[in-house]
């Protein structure tokens, strides 16, 4: 039995492009890019190549690039990195970030931005929240459980004014914007300027590139303190030898998914709406978590309310579909997820929910055949 895979959001295959530029980097030029030595030296070249492909496919400078190993250590390096430098300041994050952004910012005064029902950040609360103290701003493009796509741009432009008052009020203090861009490297401009951003974390592993590669844009300028010291690779800001063959993987990756991005998210937009489509058919009762239009098409949660998600999910499974549940926090956790619970959902609801999320492969027909044995679980539990 073939198996439709609809949990893009988690993983993503790594793309044939991807894996051919790789593979001359991990048994013939596998110089180290610190050696003074001609292959050495060639390493450097691609090492820098890739970076010079991710800068410019994000409107950014090569210097402005570290790689890393994904968007987890890209959003510990954005929030410790920047906070370590001031320690007393405050930072604001968003109720609904993933987890990787919510617990290195509780290490220091952190406040939390709320959302309304669709995920949405308030920005009137977010106005009244910034205070001389705030040096950071944390929000993440595109919701990783609910696919909710943050007014970034919007969020840029409050910040810009604070900082000429804070410039009038002789406050020395800067404010930054970071965003963790983990789920929108396949379907959305990432250009740093267009979105205003300071710091953004991109992930190789979500945009069929290769698993611990990624990368933090940091604006020029900004100084964070290192989390890893060692050799001083990376600009001094990430120690270690550079993953060649991941960072060339991860370049070409962003460089296909972003020349691509427009068509893909023609053809997500169009599947979203075909499984908002059966699902309205067959499945009578569910919810729609997160927003209607302001959502990446190519995550969908429901909830399916007096249904267990983990139940319906394993029963999917049986049957060769594989979804996300969106009741659980983490695999270690039976906590309900923090953020339909921050969209205001009861934990009975939010223990009812699925993620579904398409990728490249995903075709019309997977859908329907996902959509049919869920309509068949569902109708046998009421039986
Ligand atoms: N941020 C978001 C929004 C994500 O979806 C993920 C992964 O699911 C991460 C961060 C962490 O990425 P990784 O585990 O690959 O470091």
């Amino acid at each position: 039995m073939k198996s439709i895979y609809l949990d893009y959001a988690a993983a993503t295959p790594v793309d044939r492009r991807v894996l051919r530029a790789m593979q001359p980097y991990f048994s013939e030029q596998f110089a180290n890019p610190s050696a003074i030595y001609l292959a050495g030296r060639s390493a450097r070249q691609s090492l820098e190549q890739a970076r010079s492909t991710v800068a410019r496919l994000i409107g950014a400078r090569p210097g402005e690039i570290v790689f890393t190993s994904g968007a987890t250590e890209s959003n510990n390096l954005a929030i410790a990195g920047l906070m370590e430098q001031h320690p007393k300041a405050q930072v604001l994050v968003s109720s609904i970030e993933h987890e990787s952004v919510l617990a290195p910012a509780g290490r220091y005064d952190c406040r939390y931005l709320p959302v309304d029902k669709y995920g949405l950040i308030k920005l009137d609360e977010l106005a009244k929240m910034i205070n001389d103290k705030t040096v950071l701003i944390s929000a993440a493009l595109v919701n990783n459980e609910i696919g909710t796509v943050q007014p970034v741009d919007q969020i840029a432009q409050q910040i810009k004014q604070v900082r000429a008052q804070r410039l009038k009020k002789k406050i020395k203090l800067p404010l930054y914007l970071h965003t963790d861009a983990a789920q929108a490297g396949n379907l959305f401009d990432l250009h740093v300027s267009r979105l205003g951003v300071d710091l953004m974390s991109l992930n190789g592993a979500k945009i069929y590139g290769p698993k611990q590669t990624g990368a933090l844009y940091v604006r020029a300028g900004i100084g964070l303190r290192p989390l890893i010291v060692g050799g001083g690779q990376e600009h001094g800001i990430r120690s270690g030898t550079e993953n060649l063959p991941g960072f060339v993987g991860f370049a070409e990756a962003l460089r296909w998914t972003q020349t691509h991005r427009t068509s893909q998210l023609k053809k997500t937009a169009e599947l979203a709406a075909h499984l908002l489509e059966l699902l309205e058919e067959q499945v009578p009762g569910f919810v729609l978590n997160g927003h209607r239009k302001l959502r990446s098409p190519h995550i969908l949660n429901i909830s399916l309310p007096g249904y267990d998600g983990e139940r319906l999910m394993m029963e999917l499974d049986e049957r060769g579909v594989e979804v996300a549940v969106g009741s659980a926090c983490s695999a270690s956790s039976d906590q309900p997820s923090h953020v339909l619970s921050a969209i205001g959902l009861s934990d009975e609801i939010a223990r009812a929910s699925l993620r579904f999320s398409f990728g490249r492969p995903t075709t019309r027909k997977d859908l329907e055949i996902a959509v049919k044995y869920l309509s068949e679980i569902v109708r046998r539990a009421d039986d």
